[in-house]
């Protein structure tokens, strides 16, 4: 229909035609390159090896599942995704639309050998018509489309069909009616030239001129055929070779087209092409076998593949694309050949095949990335998210959380305030602290001064008190003054040590005269005897005279405590007793029995009262309903009720001032008892007072038996020592009388002696006189020696004893 052909880039196409793809790049197409994945179902040898499916594709979404990896596209068929038969409707049917407006379109299978690039292309159409293959379906369309628009449009339509192997291209069409050619393997290769416009061309290729879509598709299977017939002479050259079946459309519309048409230009020309390409097997060489022919095979496929990878990548990125990045067709013949269609505005659509046997799992994930780089698509977010990631984001969102509160605690008023408030109290603290300390030190210097002034007036007070003694001691102003200061001091320790001395001297004679207080009259007795025993002992009489005192004294202040406790005791005794008879008198009168008594009679009373009063008003309201009532009878009842009224009022207050009175005397009795209480409380302390003071009085005697034993003990110990002492004077005066008879002899002896000396010296000088010699004298001096000498030693021996 007319309507087809009004597509708008008819217009924009016209001019730049026939295949300037470069210059279609004013009219902008989204979605330049579409990916869509193809997963067949298992086949039978799979099955055979028990293969089992390895792909989930999700339901509902473009989105192919391959162990761990997801990947999604525009679209994906097979599996539990759209089914295969849609492939054509969704991806092709757009282009085919395209074409008739101009534009030069492209399907690519790609995949690994077996994955069903062949099938899914319907690149070994042999002219049955319930295949569902694309390009079946692209003849049909086509023919359908042309047939419809032939009214006012002249179409030639023309088919080649190529193949790249090893990077050379062989014409699959060559020739049709040679039969020889299978058995002439050496197959030229053609040519691709650049025409000037830019345009490319193969160098002599077949481009048959179809008119029917039977007559295309005898094309394509003879061509199919070629290729087949090529694999057994070259070793199964189909999955290493890229099989390219070119549609190319010309459109002239004729001179009876629409009237509204009619203006236009009449001779509008539209050439478009439309690639469709069967790759080779996209498996790596070491899955093929190692040998240098197929690593050689598989480095020429790979270079285009690759090749073609990049360029689709390049027209994929919208952003490089309008920035005229460089998209790299002369790396490999297929995208040379491609270039015109795969240009800015042109059409793509690449369909991954792919094979769900976990056998060709590692190929088919390679399959999925290269489609996917192909394809630029951005993964959705659900998808690739590994346990690491998610770690991250969860530190990532904590750290968030972490850095708001620290900027909250940094800048959080309340805080701030609290910590100024704070810092304010601690520098206030601070300064009171130093005020203080420096007090301190004031006051640890003055105390340290006055101190040192202490010592200082000690030291002089010392040495006035020195000088005061040395002039008491009779030494004269000047010699105190001379006094050196160094023997101020040694004389100052030696005093102090002196008063020390005194001091503790003092304190025990205190004791001793403490102890010696107050003695019983048997020590006095003791002491009696003691005397008696003693005799002439005056030094021993001395002192038991001073401690007879002592002891005097001590027992006086005994008997006297003693007497004062028994005082004491005899007076509580007393009152006592006292309290005690007031308790007998209170409990003579059996109290409780009398209190019983009356309390029943009173209650007694009570309730009498309370009978009469019941009865009071119970008369009271006979009277009161009998004056409503006039009649004579009444009255007089009337009259009967006032006396007995009048009767019971006053037994009643008769019974009120007995009761009055009772209560009086019970008021009376809880006085009496209330005494009788305080009474014995009185007794019980008394009695502890009492038990208290016995106490006491035995704690003191017991005190002074106790000193008595003690002082009993030393009265005996210097009795014994009195008595030694008497035995040694004893001793003492008996060796004195001896001695001083030995001297009295001695000194007898001596002036014996002397006078016998005197006496020869006397008659010695009178025979000098006499006779004129004095040698007799001299000797009998001589004689006498020893005698003299002896007497004399004596005598000072004695002498000294004495002294
Ligand atoms: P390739 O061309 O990629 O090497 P083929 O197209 O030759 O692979 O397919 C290999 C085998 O898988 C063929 O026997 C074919 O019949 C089968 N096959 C491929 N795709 C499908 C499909 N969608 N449904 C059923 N069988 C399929
Ligand atoms: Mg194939």
């Amino acid at each position: 229909s007319p309507r087809r052909r009004e597509a708008p880039p008819r217009e924009g196409a016209v001019r730049v035609l026939p295949m300037g793809s470069s210059d279609m790049a004013s009219q902008p197409q989204s979605d330049s390159v579409k990916v869509a994945v193809n997963v067949r179902p298992l086949i039978t040898p799979e099955l055979v090896l028990g293969c089992t499916d390895c792909v989930t594709v999700t339901p509902g979404e473009p989105q192919v599942q391959i162990g761990p990896h997801v990947f999604t596209y525009d679209h994906v068929y097979g599996s539990t995704g759209s089914s295969s038969s849609l492939i054509f409707e969704q991806c092709v049917y757009p282009l085919v639309d395209s074409l008739f407006c101009g534009y030069n379109t492209t399907v690519l299978a790609y995949g690994q050998t077996g994955s069903g690039k062949t099938y899914t292309m319907g690149t070994n159409y042999s002219g049955e018509s319930n295949c569902g293959g694309i390009i079946p379906q692209v003849m049909e369309t086509i023919f359908k489309k042309a047939d419809a628009m032939k009214g006012d449009t002249e179409f030639l339509i023309r088919v080649s069909f190529i193949e790249i192997f090893k990077e050379e291209v062989f014409d699959l069409l060559d020739d049709p009616g040679s039969v020889a050619k299978a058995a002439a393997p050496a197959r030229v290769p053609i040519q691709i030239r650049e025409t000037a416009n830019g345009s490319i061309t193969l160098a002599g290729v077949t481009e048959a001129e179809v008119k029917s879509k039977e007559e295309m598709a005898l094309h394509l299977a003879r061509g199919s055929l070629s290729r087949a017939t090529g694999s057994t002479n070259m070793n199964s050259q189909s999955s290493r070779s890229h099989a390219i079946f070119t549609i190319s459309i010309e459109q002239k519309r004729t001179s009876s087209s629409a009237s509204e048409k009619s203006t236009s230009n009449e001779y509008d020309i539209l050439s478009s092409k439309f690639h469709l390409v069967d790759l080779a097997g996209s498996e790596r060489a070491k899955r093929t076998g190692a040998d240098g022919l197929r690593l050689k095979e598989g480095i020429h496929i790979n270079r285009g593949l690759l090749a073609l990878g990049n360029v689709i990548s390049a027209l994929g990125d919208e952003k490089k694309r309008k920035e005229g990045a460089f998209v790299p067709y002369r790396d490999s013949k297929l995208t040379r050949l491609l270039q015109d269609s795969l240009g800015g505005n042109s059409k793509t659509v690449m369909i991954a095949c792919i094979s769900p046997a976990d056998s060709n799992a590692e190929e088919t994930i390679n399959t999925l990335k290269y489609a996917n780089r192909a394809r630029n698509i951005q993964n959705k977010a659900v998808i690739n998210r590994d346990p690491v990631t998610a770690e991250m984001q969860k530190l990532r969102s904590q750290l968030e959380q972490l850095q708001s509160e620290l900027l909250f605690s940094r800048s959080g008023s309340a805080a701030l305030e609290e910590l100024q408030l704070l810092q304010q109290k601690v520098s206030l603290l601070e300064l009171k602290n130093s005020e203080l300390y420096c007090e301190l030190k004031e006051r640890e210097m003055s105390c340290e001064q006055l101190a040192q002034r202490a010592i200082a007036t000690q030291l002089e007070k010392d040495q006035l008190m020195l000088k005061l003694e040395s002039a008491r001691n009779g030494k004269s102003w000047d010699d105190i003054e001379n006094a050196g200061s160094e023997q101020d001091v040694d004389l100052m320790k030696t005093y102090i040590s002196k008063i020390q001395q005194l001091e503790a001297e003092v304190t025990r004679q205190k004791f001793t005269t403490a102890c010696r207080n107050g003695l019983h009259d048997r020590l006095a007795l003791d002491k009696g005897m003691l005397l008696d025993d003693l005799g002439s002992g005056c030094e021993v009489g001395t002192l038991e005279v001073s401690s007879e005192v002592d002891e005097e004294e001590k027992e006086r202040e005994h008997s006297s405590i003693q007497e004062k406790l028994d005082m004491e005791l005899q007076d509580l005794d007393k009152r006592l007793q006292q309290k005690e008879a007031e308790m007998k008198q209170f409990a003579k009168s059996d109290t409780s029995v009398l209190k019983q008594h009356y309390e029943t009679k009173l209650h007694e009373m009570e309730q009498e009262k309370r009978a009469f009063q019941k009865e009071i008003e119970d008369l009271r309201h006979a009277l009161a309903k009998l004056s409503s009532s006039t009649d004579e009878c009444s009255h007089k009842m009337k009259d009967n009720y006032l006396q007995k009224l009048s009767m019971l009022e006053n037994q009643v207050s008769q019974l009120k001032k007995k009761q009055d009175a009772h209560q009086q005397l019970l008021r009376q009795k809880q006085k009496s008892d209330d005494a009788a209480m305080r009474l014995q409380g009185e007794i019980q302390r008394i009695k502890s007072q009492k038990v208290q003071l016995q106490q006491k009085i035995k704690q003191e005697s017991e005190q002074f038996r106790s000193w008595k034993a003690a002082r009993e003990k030393e009265v005996l110990q210097l009795k014994k020592e009195g008595r030694r002492n008497e035995y040694e004077m004893h001793k003492l005066l008996a060796l004195n009388q001896k001695q001083k008879m030995v001297l009295q002899r001695k000194t007898e002896e001596a002036t014996m002696a002397t006078k016998r000396l005197k006496d020869l010296l006397e008659a010695k000088k009178s025979t000098r006189d006499a006779h004129g010699t004095g040698a007799s004298g001299i000797q009998v001096l001589l004689q006498k020696p020893d005698n003299i000498s002896v007497n004399t030693i004596g005598f000072c021996t004695l002498t000294l004893y004495y002294v």
